[in-house]
Parts: C-alpha cells; sequence; structure tokens
C-alpha cells in the first residue's frame, strides 16, 4: 500500500515556548530564590556562559540537599497551556515526527514529558545533556564540546547551535525527506535555526512580544517590507509573512490556542 501522507517534522523550543517559564530560572525561584543575585552577577562576569552557570547552581544544590525528588515536584508545577500539550498530541495523531531542540537540560525536558504523559509521542530531546551522579547531584554538560568558540554561525552559543542540530536534521542524506516543518521558538537562540528552513517546506511559529519576533521584524525591513509578522492562527485570514528570497513563512502566536488552532488548520487542511 502506498503512503501518501505527507511527512511533517515539527521543532519546540522548550523555555517559554513549549512551556510558559524559562525551567532554569524557575527551578531557580522554585528551590533556592535566594541564588538570584548569584546567577546575575555570573552572568554579568560570563555571557554567553549558560549552561557553565547553571553547573554552579546545580552544585549549589546540592549543598544545600536538594534532591531528585525537589527537582520533579518543581518541573511537575512548570506552567504550561494545556492547548500546547493538546497540540503536541494533534501533531502526534497526524503523524508528525515531533522534537524538542532546547537550551535548557534533558532531565528538566525528559521529566516534564513524563509528567505530562507526553514522552512516547516525542521522538528527539535535543538539549545539554543532564543526570543525576552517585552522590545525587544533577550534573549538565555542553550540549557539544566540538563548536570553536565562537560558534562558525555567529548567532548561537558556543555550547549549542541550533541551526546546525536541526540542519542535521533536515539533511540526513543531503535531501530534506520532510513535506513540511514547523518550528515553534520565542528567543534569540531560535533565530538560527529559523533562517535555515525555507519556503514552501518551512514554517516559523514565532511567540508574539519576544525576541525572536523582533529579530524576525528585523530582517523583513532588511526586505524593505513593513516589520509586520501576522498573527497565525486559524482564525486569522492573514497571510504568514515570507523572510528573504525563500525563507520560510513566519508569523506570530500569543497563546497555546493560537498555536493549536494553526495545527488543527494545517493538519486538516
Ligand atoms: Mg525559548
Ligand atoms: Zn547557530
Amino acid at each position: 500500500m502506498t503512503n501518501n501522507r505527507q511527512q511533517i517534522l515539527c521543532v519546540w523550543d522548550f523555555d517559554n515556548s513549549l512551556i510558559d517559564e524559562n525551567s532554569d530560572t524557575w527551578i531557580v525561584e522554585k528551590l533556592a530564590p535566594d541564588l538570584r543575585g548569584f546567577m546575575s552577577e555570573f552572568h554579568r562576569a560570563h555571557p554567553g556562559q549558560w549552561t557553565a552557570l547553571m553547573q554552579q547552581v546545580f552544585f549549589k544544590l546540592h549543598e544545600r540537599g536538594i534532591t531528585r525528588a525537589d527537582y520533579e515536584r518543581s518541573i511537575n508545577d512548570i506552567p504550561v497551556s494545556s492547548a500546547n500539550l493538546e497540540a503536541i498530541r494533534l501533531l502526534h495523531r497526524a503523524g508528525a515526527d515531533v522534537r524538542i531542540l532546547s537550551d535548557a537540560n534533558t532531565f528538566f525536558i525528559e521529566a516534564f514529558l513524563k509528567h505530562h504523559g507526553l514522552s512516547p509521542l516525542i521522538s528527539h530531546v535535543a538539549s545539554n545533556p543532564a543526570h543525576f551522579d552517585l552522590t545525587g547531584q544533577l550534573r549538565i554538560d555542553p550540549y557539544t564540546l566540538a563548536c570553536p568558540l565562537p560558534c562558525p554561525c555567529q548567532l548561537c552559543p558556543a555550547n549549542l547551535c541550533k541551526g546546525q542540530v536541526l540542519s542535521d536534521w533536515l539533511h540526513p542524506v543531503s535531501q530534506c525527506q520532510f513535506d513540511r516543518v514547523f518550528y515553534v521558538g520565542d528567543g534569540a537562540g531560535d533565530l538560527c535555526p529559523a533562517l535555515r528552513l525555507s519556503r514552501p517546506v518551512g514554517y516559523v511559529l514565532a511567540r508574539a512580544g519576544c525576541s525572536l519576533e523582533r529579530l524576525l521584524s528585523k530582517r523583513l525591513a532588511l526586505d524593505g517590507l513593513v516589520p509586520h509578522l501576522p498573527q497565525m492562527a486559524a482564525t486569522n485570514a492573514d497571510p504568514p509573512a515570507k523572510i528573504g528570497a525563500a525563507g520560510p513563512w513566519v508569523g506570530v502566536w500569543r497563546s497555546g490556542e493560537d498555536v493549536f488552532q494553526f495545527f488543527s488548520s494545517q493538519l486538516n487542511g
């Protein structure tokens, strides 16, 4: 039997995209809010070294007796739109390959997916690897140690070029195997993968009011276009914007309901 079903890839950023928080700062707020000052000082002194910062934070939490169960309780409470969770179920039912690409860490993401019963629906989690060592301390490593400083793309932190990961997924044998590719993101780290997508296959869903929307709007302005990204929901008739000569379709979303409605219309249409 011939399978005429479209091959669809949907890649989600985790922090402030799939979930409504930054998981790293959420954990600190829940487990040790007095570490806020340490975090901002470290960040000022070592910009671009977020994974190294979280290594230090996890060390301090271990010293205070924070256990895996404490982390898991906090992760279970991370705010998330039920419509985003429903969108993942919808994508999976439609046969889409659903993946997560994040600069957080594998432990947070996998614990979150498990809590919400989504683990079997996600084919890949690409993030900084994290595990508990024999003493019970959470350890995190950079996603890659191979990337020279600065990363050749000039857009990403040294530990993770999300664009390179996405490119590897899209071109396993130098040819795109997907009929459509969706990328849901919010931050500056999502610009590199967004720009690796091209029309008519690629769609970028940028969260309204965040860095990715601002950066993509600047790209539109470079093309001499009005820097306006249309709302991406089934109820809105605006066609998505086009980035560059062959770049992806781009639209913005304000809520999980927008994301869910958009995928409903795309997958049923
Ligand atoms: Mg994010
Ligand atoms: Zn990059």
